[in-house]
């Protein structure tokens, strides 16, 4: 994208859309899956050593799911957007004037006269047909185009980093209140995390903070109340 903005002062923020999805998703996702796990070992009654193995699994086991879960989903969404190029380049070329004719309409839709839109049609796919209907018709546009690789590893090293925190919080306990620490730690991280994403994204902080927040301690209050159905049975 050129970096002809009329306002450089004040940019848009739409191209961190998908790493910053990514990191969010990922430290969410660390912070909430591994808190949920030490407070409901915790709650059966597990040694501190016993909980923080949990935990360190639970980081390992997460990171490497998460890794995963992003390289196959956004693979599998440029799968689809290569396809459909391909499909385009193909129509292109078999019916060049059905082509013409559907670009036009497209501008026609957003506002432009008859005319000029067949104007703007014919200058656009002179100067690069497919790229015109890649962006235009299909909506796909390079900067959002995520790379899967680029994905797996972001959410990955966002989610141990964030897994971390809960972690620590046990091994550094007293064994007698890990789960008091772990909840207050946890809540601070995630309202962090809230705060930070809304930042990064010059969204407003208090309704992305109180989501997180709220959704992180619902989280951590179920699988309690299974941890502790376990403490009772032991
Ligand atoms: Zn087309």
């Amino acid at each position: 994208m050129s970096d002809s903005s009329a306002h450089p002062g004040d940019p848009h923020y739409v191209t961190r859309s998908n790493w910053l999805r990514a990191a969010v998703l990922g430290a969410n996702d660390g912070i909430v899956s591994v808190s949920s796990l030490i407070v409901g070992v915790a709650a059966a009654n597990a040694g501190q050593d016993a909980v923080i193995i949990a935990g360190v699994a639970g980081l390992g086991a997460g990171a490497m799911s998460m890794a995963e879960g992003e390289y196959v989903s956004v693979s599998s969404q440029s799968d689809i957007e290569n396809a459909d190029i391909a499909r385009e380049e193909q129509a292109l070329s078999d019916f060049p004037e059905d082509e013409l004719a559907e670009l036009a309409q497209i501008y026609r839709e957003r506002g432009l006269s008859d005319e000029t839109a067949r104007i703007v049609a014919k200058e656009l796919t002179a100067h690069d047909a497919l790229g015109a209907h890649v962006r235009d018709e299909l909506g796909i546009v390079d900067e959002q185009s995520a790379n899967p690789l680029q994905a797996a590893f972001t959410s990955a090293v966002t989610f141990s980093i964030a897994a971390a925190i809960p972690v620590l919080a046990a091994w550094l306990a007293p064994a007698s209140s890990i789960i008091p620490v772990t909840l207050f730690v946890t809540v601070l991280a995630l309202a962090a995390l809230g705060a930070l994403g809304a930042k990064v994204g010059a969204a407003p902080l208090l309704r992305p903070t109180l989501r997180v927040v709220g959704w992180g301690v619902f989280a951590m209050a179920v699988t309690a109340g299974i941890g502790s159905l376990f403490g009772v049975s032991v």
